[in-house]
């Protein structure tokens, strides 16, 4: 039996070798070497690799891959530049601005593909790549689904984030029935300043991103800042669960329930926020969970309001209705549901009955304030 196995595999490894590029290039004298690539954050990748044969080279193309959630497998090429010769350097910058960028941590795949003039070609193997920030000597301290990258504070500044972000796991599991289901890498700047070097196109504001589709996070957090940074760090990993609970290819669920899940993800509603739900009531201007459903307005005190909105929405249906409700919640979007439909089958009422019975619960809550 053992025997046997031992020369299937056999086989397979043979039949595998005279598969691979690497036969290949034996078979046509067409051959890829010194295939490198550098990393110039965040800005591009220069790729660069030797391609020699005993015939003119005449194509010449680099295919790689991100790794991220995606429902089709893609693949993309770039085509190289160059004099047919039987020597061909060949040179491919990615330039990283036509995509918006990518997430520190980002992992690839390249392979080289080429032609002769014979017709003959080859292709190589493919090579990971991660793309890391190099321009800091990050650290790093894993638990569970959850690696953290720092370089800047001590190591129980480093703990101190870990813990906060297994604990909000814990809670969001017992409250919502969500958790992680792919591992997630936290890149932690030593500030506003520094994470807006890691984008091609920094916006002022930006002091934290949850890259949903990569499970990847950039947040800026002084070890100065820490309070603050473990309730923004909160808040993102939160979108990453939410994401990857709900992802389907049909459609996104409410933009209050996603926002009202992180806000609830970092605990208790800040004064700030209570303040303004209170003066929303007194004035009779919450806004209506359908106006809340689309993208949030830029203004202070509007945005304000929609996040305060938002976490009282996810806080009135878990303690009314239970984790049990919020996880059913979340399995209907994840099958793309329309929103009426998906609150209609969960909770029998639709989104203005949502509103209506949120309202009171709001008013019993927030309205006593000042
Ligand atoms: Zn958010």
């Amino acid at each position: 039996m053992y025997k046997r196995i031992g020369v299937l595999a056999v086989v397979i490894l043979l039949l595998f070798s005279v598969l691979s590029p690497a036969a290949a290039q034996v078979q046509t004298g067409l051959t890829v070497s010194e295939s490198a690539a550098q990393i110039d954050f965040p800005l591009k990748l220069n790729f660069g690799a030797k391609v020699t044969s005993d015939a003119d080279v005449t194509d010449v193309r680099l295919r790689y891959k991100t790794e991220q959630f995606s429902y089709a497998d893609v693949t993309s090429e770039a085509l190289i530049e160059f004099v047919p010769a039987r020597t061909v350097d060949a040179k491919w910058s990615f330039e990283l601005r036509k995509i918006g960028g990518l997430p520190p941590g980002t992992n690839l795949e390249y392979w080289w593909l080429a032609k002769n003039a014979r017709g003959e070609t080859v292709e190589t193997r493919p090579t990971p790549l991660q793309f890391n920030d190099n321009r800091y000597r990050f650290r790093s301290l894993s638990q569970g689904k959850i690696t953290i990258f720092w370089y800047d504070g001590n190591d129980s500044f480093s703990r101190a984030l870990m813990d906060t972000a297994q604990n909000a796991l814990v809670r969001l599991g017992k409250d919502t029935g969500a958790s992680l289901e792919r591992p997630v890498k936290i890149y932690i700047y030593s500030g506003a300043r520094d994470l807006q070097g890691a984008m091609v196109f920094p916006q002022e504001w930006t002091g934290g991103v949850a890259y949903s589709q990569f499970s990847i996070i950039g947040i800026g957090i002084a070890p100065s800042q820490l309070a603050w940074g473990q309730g923004a760090m909160t808040h993102e990993l939160a979108h990453i669960v939410f994401f990857q609970m709900t992802v389907n290819p049909y459609n996104e669920p409410p933009v209050w329930l996603n926002e009202g899940f992180a806000m609830y993800a970092e605990g208790a509603l800040a004064p700030e926020y209570t303040n303004q739900l209170a003066r929303a009531l007194a004035t009779n201007s919450l806004f209506s969970v359908r106006s809340l459903s689309s993208p949030f307005s830029a203004f202070t005190e509007q945005s304000l309001q929609s996040y305060a909105q938002s976490y009282s929405l996810v806080d009135f249906l878990i303690r009314q209705y239970g984790s049990a409700k919020m996880l059913e919640l979340l399995n209907t979007f994840r099958r793309g549901s329309g929103y009426d439909e998906a609150f209609r089958k969960v909770y029998n009422f639709d989104m203005d009955g949502l509103d209506a019975q949120w309202r009171n619960f709001a008013k019993a809550q927030y309205g006593q304030i000042r």
